[in-house]
């Protein structure tokens, strides 16, 4: 068997797939609008909606067709062995990932210029200014590339080390260290925004009121400069343990009322009553075995490595193998489990606001933040149940109102 051929099959299959989610997304813009959400956009926000939706699955998917070109252009012309001609394994692994994340990066940076730089300034949602956007953009790529590499190269020494023990082994490193970036997450945030404390007054007392009630104690309530890059509004549970944070954006404490913040914050205070981080974790930590599975496999078997051009093994084309090729066939039935089990999450947070007195509150502010932030209120349904980490607003008012 060739491999290359193989993994050029390979790919070509989750292209075409992905093809298919973009053009069902596009699509969904001609499904009925539910009744109950019907007066979230009025005639004119809806014709903005439809063109804004529009314009962003246009860039998906010049972005895709344009990443595939690269990579497929790059295997076919066996660029990456020559990229990465050292004789040391992990010089040749570095080599090889440096050059595909700046590549990557460049293309993704162009692609996340136009939407955020472009069309969501056009439609008033970007706040960021030029340089906001290029200290981001680096900052995510040294991160990034660090990790990798750093991922890679340990990977490659316990290998070398243990053979196939490092199935075990290694898989526990990651699950470690992304339980640890979870229960730090507060202070790596701090990377990207600033946060301070709530200041007090009827807010404060209303939201530590209601954490006293349901005896639940966390390490701050803090408010999130989100409006230093963007005009929509969030707000989100961090950390566990003793580090646990809830995070509101600065955003939604100016778009919305007391009691429509407070219904939020029911709402993500149920996420933390239910410890949902914490159960979403052993999916992640499955996720993070099937990666390693993915990447040891693809370093034991020394016969790919010649058909795509390379003299022995390199664990950094391995990485590039297993996350680009191989990880994207079985991707969509981890997203079909884990956004199924963050929908369930969602509907039990909604219903922890509601059984608070806050379900009307909860619906309105639900209103405002897809109104504010252009949401999409009939998505194809294949879609949803795919990729969805949230029920559909339509959805998620049928359920509030149900559980009165
Ligand atoms: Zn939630």
């Amino acid at each position: 068997m060739n491999f290359k051929l193989l993994g050029l099959i390979l790919y070509a299959v989750s292209f075409v797939y992905e093809l298919l989610m973009q053009f069902l997304d596009w699509r969904s813009k001609d499904n009925p609008v539910p009744e109950n959400v019907r007066d979230v956009y009025d005639a004119e926000r809806y014709a903005t909606w439809l063109r804004y939706h529009g314009e962003n699955c246009a860039v998906d998917l010049i972005s895709t067709v344009v990443s595939f070109l690269i990579y497929l252009a790059l295997l076919l012309l066996d660029v990456l062995p020559r990229v990465a001609p050292s004789e040391n394994p992990y010089l040749a692994a570095i080599e090889l990932l440096m050059f595909i994340m700046t590549l990557d990066a460049l293309a993704g940076a162009v692609f996340s210029y136009i939407s955020s730089m472009v069309i969501d300034t056009k439609y008033g949602f970007n706040k960021r200014t030029v340089k906001v956007f290029v200290v981001d953009q680096i900052k995510s790529y040294v991160i990034s590339s660090g990790v990798t590499v750093a991922l890679v190269c340990g990977f490659a020494a316990i290998y070398r080390a243990l053979g196939d023990w490092t199935l075990v082994l290694f898989s526990a490193i990651v699950a470690v260290i992304l339980a640890a970036v979870s229960a730090l997450y507060p202070f790596l945030s701090k990377v990207f925004n600033k946060f301070t404390p709530l200041p007090d007054g009827e807010l404060r007392d209303k939201l530590t009121a209601l954490l006293t009630k349901n005896g639940y104690t966390v390490r701050a309530i803090q408010v999130m400069d989100g409006s230093r890059r963007d005009t929509r509004a969030n707000a989100y549970f961090s950390g566990f343990g003793k580090t646990k944070t809830i995070v509101l954006y600065d955003t939604l404490l100016d778009t919305m009322t007391a009691d429509e913040i407070v219904a939020v914050f029911a709402h993500e205070l149920g996420h933390g009553l239910h410890k949902d981080t914490l159960k979403t974790m052993p999916l992640s930590a499955l996720q993070v075995v099937f990666i390693v599975l993915a990447v040891w496999l693809t370093v034991r078997t020394g016969a790919i490595y010649p058909d795509f051009g390379f003299e022995g093994v390199n664990y950094g084309f391995a990485f590039f193998l297993a996350s680009v090729i191989e990880l994207p066939i079985i991707m969509p039935v981890f997203s079909l489990l884990s956004s199924g089990l963050t929908r369930r999450a969602e509907y039990r947070a909604d219903a922890h606001a509601v059984s608070e007195g806050y379900g009307p509150e909860l619906i309105s502010a639900l209103k405002k933040l897809s109104r504010d932030s252009l949401t999409n209120l009939s998505p194809s349904p294949i879609q949803v149940k795919l990729y969805y980490s949230h029920p559909t607003l339509s959805q998620r008012i049928a359920a509030i109102e149900g559980s009165k």
